[in-house]
């Protein structure tokens, strides 16, 4: 992964797999905290975020400091973006000052696949437009993995506004992979029909019920309002119909786990209930979010 991490659907399987078993030695021992290592000490990360993000910014500095890397965050909002400077020259710039790695989050779908051709440095995509986020697929396959010790074979919901969500798309990439059941549930107004075509072993539905059904993951998403130029759907009915409640929970296997990317909605696309429940592994995510992009720092940058 010299060049980079642009998408998960032009990895191998191999190649998601040996991320996802890397980001194992990473994972702390319960009680402790993420270990230091030195391997990417001298190297230098910029963290270039068009988009806002509390998760992914944090979590890639995070792992960049626990593997001796130096890593400088930007934001769009207080930097030369404002004044009007494009996104080649932003990236230009940045590229002259020599860092190891770009990791980046932009609102234009494909923006890291166009400055990928023209920049020397590698770059990891941190989502790019409804596009993909590559390392928010890795780090929900590693806590399923986690829960269930194979892919292989499950049966996945994921339920929301699947239209708007980069993490719908990179998750199908990536489950399909493994020979996943993925089905894809919500409102036909944010259900577009080709992702039926994105990959094998999808389907669509517009009832929950028939989503959760004997189903060993239920993947919530987040309304994408802010990706919507008209109201797709009345907002107050959206909870009666595509919100996750405990009652839903009886319909998927007795041991099914709730995984979100967050932000989360509480009383828009999840219960408080479930969020806080036992099956819930919201913050399991984020914790292997840090694991998972230290494996993914270190493929791209370990000399
Ligand atoms: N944090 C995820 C993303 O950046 C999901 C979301 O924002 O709803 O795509």
């Amino acid at each position: 992964m010299k060049r980079g991490l642009l998408d998960i659907e032009s990895l191998r399987r191999e190649e998601i797999e040996a991320i996802l078993a890397r980001s194992k030695d990473f994972q702390p021992a319960p009680g402790q905290t993420f270990k230091r290592f030195d391997t990417l000490r001298g190297r230098t990360v910029v963290n270039l975020f068009f988009e806002a993000s509390t998760r992914t910014r944090t979590s890639f500095e995070i792992a960049a400091k626990r593997l001796g890397a130096d890593i400088v965050s930007i934001t769009a909002a207080g930097s030369s973006v404002t004044k009007g400077e494009s996104l080649v020259d932003t990236l230009n710039t940045l590229g002259a000052m020599r860092p190891d790695a770009i990791v980046m989050r932009h609102a234009a779908s494909g923006a890291p696949h166009f400055l990928s051709r023209y920049l020397p440095v590698p770059i990891v995509n941190a989502g790019d437009g409804t596009h993909e986020h590559p390392t928010q697929a890795l780090l929900d396959a590693r806590t399923i993995l986690d829960r269930r010790g194979s892919l292989e074979g499950l049966r996945i919901a994921i339920i929301g506004d699947i239209a708007h969500s980069r993490v719908a798309r990179s998750n199908i990439f990536l489950l399909s992979k493994f020979g996943v059941q993925v089905v894809l549930c919500g409102p036909a107004s944010l259900l577009p029909r080709e992702l039926g075509r994105l990959a094998p072993g999808v389907t669509l539905t517009t009832h929950m019920e028939t989503a959760l059904r004997d189903v060993d993951v239920i993947m919530m998403l987040r309304v994408q309002l802010e990706r919507q130029h008209e109201a797709a759907f009345p907002a107050s009915e959206y909870f009666r119909f595509y919100g996750l409640r405990p009652d839903h929970i009886q319909l998927s296997k007795p041991d099914a786990v709730v995984l979100h990317p967050g932000p989360i909605n509480r009383g828009r696309e999840i219960s408080s209930e479930v969020a806080d429940s036992q099956r819930s592994a919201i913050l399991n995510q984020v914790e292997n979010g840090i694991a998972v992009r230290m494996a993914v720092l270190e493929a791209v940058l370990a000399a």
